[in-house]
């Protein structure tokens, strides 16, 4: 899943998960669960954090090909936030090839630079139960409070306008040239996504089952 930030790329995946009964993998889960579990990949990452220093592009790619080698991955999964740079991608289908597997479609979640400043910016967060509402689109009953638990609800850092804007300018950057590399592979699959999340579900439905 290809997008900006506030896309909707973590949505779409995991109901595209329930759908086609394929695991979501996030590079975010795959990271925590190594730190985690204290597994070799996990140590060796935390080595280069304790430096302040960025874990290197093949240990995060290892971290991922080792979850892609699970059972429950034997009919695919759907990859969610990774890759984000050209050179993860090249290094990503070059580990696949090894494997005798392959990226079968990469669909690319296109959301207007506003719309995604006004989704992610209209995002508050459940400080006690982590649940996540939208000033807009799914807000609460009663205003700063969670409907589950009661709790207060606030906006995270990341997701305050100014810092939305830098995370765009950090996807145009480094993630946005990956449209043109998956392009180039005759795998992107362009989806309008500033639809209702059901619409966009049922667009990439079709895109994905079109592969085989
Ligand atoms: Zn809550």
């Amino acid at each position: 899943m290809l997008g900006a930030p506030g896309a909707g790329k973590g949505t779409q995946a995991r109901l595209l998960s329930e759908m086609l009964g394929l695991p979501q993998i996030s590079s975010g889960d795959i990271f925590r669960e190594n730190l985690k579990n204290g597994t070799p990949l996990g140590l060796l990452a935390q080595q280069y954090m304790d430096r302040g220093a960025l874990v290197p592009d093949d240990v995060t790619i290892n971290m991922v090909m080792e979850r892609l080698t699970r059972p429950d991955c034997g009919r695919g999964a759907i990859l969610d936030g990774f890759p984000r740079t050209l050179a993860q991608a090249d290094s990503l289908d070059r580990a696949l090839l090894d494997q005798g597997s392959r990226i079968g479609r990469v669909p690319l979640l296109e959301v207007s630079d506003e719309a995604v400043v006004e989704r992610l910016a209209g995002r508050r967060v459940c400080r006690n139960c982590q649940a996540m509402y939208h000033v807009v689109f799914s807000p609460p009953a009663v205003e700063g409070c969670c409907d589950k638990c009661g709790g207060e609800l606030y906006q995270r850092s990341d997701d305050e306008p100014d810092t939305v804007r830098n995370r765009l300018f950090v996807y145009y950057k480094q993630t946005a040239p990956l449209v043109g590399y998956y392009f180039a592979h005759g795998v992107l699959v362009r989806i309008d996504g500033d639809r209702p999340v059901e619409e966009v579900q049922a667009d990439l439905q079709v895109a994905v089952r079109a592969e085989a």
